[in-house]
């Protein structure tokens, strides 16, 4: 099966265009092409004779995450780490992770101080792993859509990262707050027939709620004193008015994560995306522009934890421009461009 499906990713199934290939072929080699140009001209060809997205692009990387002790790895090590900066953090009054509560005075510092802790997770490719999803976007050559995720969202069947649960459960012995802070729709499409299929529907209902069995399901809840509710924070919540709050309906959640900020000392920020750090200033086209990292530099593997994500985020959108969208020739076009290669 793996070795059909992984066929169809170079050879499309209709075998006239491979064959209207062949002469471009013969003369690639006629021109003392290499085989690994050879191999990448051939694709090319092919997804722009398909001209169409196609998920299977995704292959290599979904194949890694799913597969891969080196992820796994990375995993328990940034958990080992987030374990330990906690412990540091504990003992400092005076560390916080976000930027916005660095004390300016004494004054800000005890006030800090008297705060409770807390840590801020990222949900998905952070404690949840949405890999079969991933998986079947690549099996089955589909787009990501609203509909499609979240029916999978609806499943609450995703599974932890290695290491999540035990840092959690860490946390909790401690005392510490946990807060997870998602761009998993509060409010989505959910349409499915009765045989179980998914069908594209406007239907939209509430689907917080199986986010949060989900992390019920695996212990990840419930906390003392916080209930299930105030402890998931998603995109578009509404408040108490019906209203979403304000920058709450953004994929940016600066204005989420320091809704946080006057109640909590924020002591740690896990995720797999910058965007989960800190906010991306907007470039004049529309797109997002690269964040100064180096002025976060004594955050990252301290107070901020990265985990690797190499199937989607922000950066992805980063490379593209503005978040049109693209077919999977122009997409491998704009990554080709943005190589830097030794000759
Ligand atoms: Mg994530």
């Amino acid at each position: 099966m793996y070795q059909q499906r992984a066929n169809t990713l170079l050879v499309p199934e209709n075998t006239t265009t491979i064959r209207a290939l062949e002469p471009l072929v013969m003369m690639a080699r006629a021109a003392g092409m290499n085989r690994f140009g050879l191999v990448l001209t051939t694709m090319l060809l092919c997804f722009g004779c398909a001209g169409k997205y196609s998920a299977r692009i995704n292959l290599n990387s979904a194949a890694w995450m799913q597969t891969s002790e080196e992820y796994r790895a990375l995993s328990l090590g940034a958990y080992d780490v987030a374990r330990r900066s906690l412990d540091e953090a504990l003992e400092d009054p005076g560390w916080t992770a976000l930027p916005s509560q660095v004390p300016a005075n004494s004054a800000e510092a005890s006030v800090l101080a008297e705060l409770p802790a807390a840590i801020i997770l990222d949900v998905d490719e952070t404690v949840l792993g949405s890999l079969p999803y991933q998986a079947w976007l690549v099996k089955h050559d589909q787009p990501f859509t609203p509909v499609s995720w979240n029916a999978w969202v609806s499943e609450s069947s995703a599974e932890p990262l290695p290491g999540a649960l035990e840092f959690v459960q860490y946390a909790r012995r401690k005392g510490v707050a946990v807060f997870y802070l998602s761009n998993r729709a509060y409010h989505g499409a959910l349409d499915r027939n009765a045989d179980g299929q998914i069908t594209p529907g406007e239907e939209q209902v509430e689907l917080k709620s199986y986010t949060i069995a989900n992390l019920l399901r695996l212990g990840f809840l419930p906390q003392s004193n916080i209930s299930n509710e105030d402890s998931v924070i998603l995109r578009g919540e509404t408040g108490k008015e019906g209203q979403v709050r304000p920058g709450w309906a953004s994929s940016d959640k600066t204005a989420r994560r320091e809704s946080l900020s006057s109640g909590y000392r924020i002591v740690l920020v896990m995720g797999d995306d910058l965007n989960d750090f800190t906010a991306h200033p907007r470039h004049p086209d529309g797109g997002d522009s690269a964040v100064d990292l180096d002025r976060h530099k004594a955050r990252w593997g301290r107070s901020w934890i990265m985990l690797p994500n190499p199937i989607y985020g922000s950066w992805e959108r980063r490379l593209y421009g503005a978040g049109h969208e693209l077919s999977t020739e122009e997409k491998i076009n704009m990554k080709l461009d943005r190589l830097e290669a030794w000759q």
